[in-house]
């Protein structure tokens, strides 16, 4: 279990990306909302859908299964 975290303020374009606890991106997040812990990305994106819905993104880094890119 790791504790996850969303951006607050949206990164590239509109999305706000979720990364766990030691993600070194984590600290240049200005404001940051706790998911709470979770067994993966996958449950800490749910969660972050409940806050920001259609507007969250895995990490590239820390949460590459759950990074979708882009919108096309
Ligand atoms: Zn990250």
């Amino acid at each position: 279990m790791s504790e996850y975290f969303v951006n607050d303020k949206p990164q590239r374009k509109s999305s706000r990306e979720v990364h766990t606890a030691d993600c070194k991106w984590l600290l240049y997040a200005e404001s940051k909302t706790s998911l709470g812990e979770h067994d993966s990305c996958e449950g800490a994106m749910k969660a972050a859908e409940n806050i920001y819905p259609g507007e969250v993104d895995g990490c590239f880094f820390c949460c590459f299964p759950c990074h979708r890119g882009e919108p096309k």
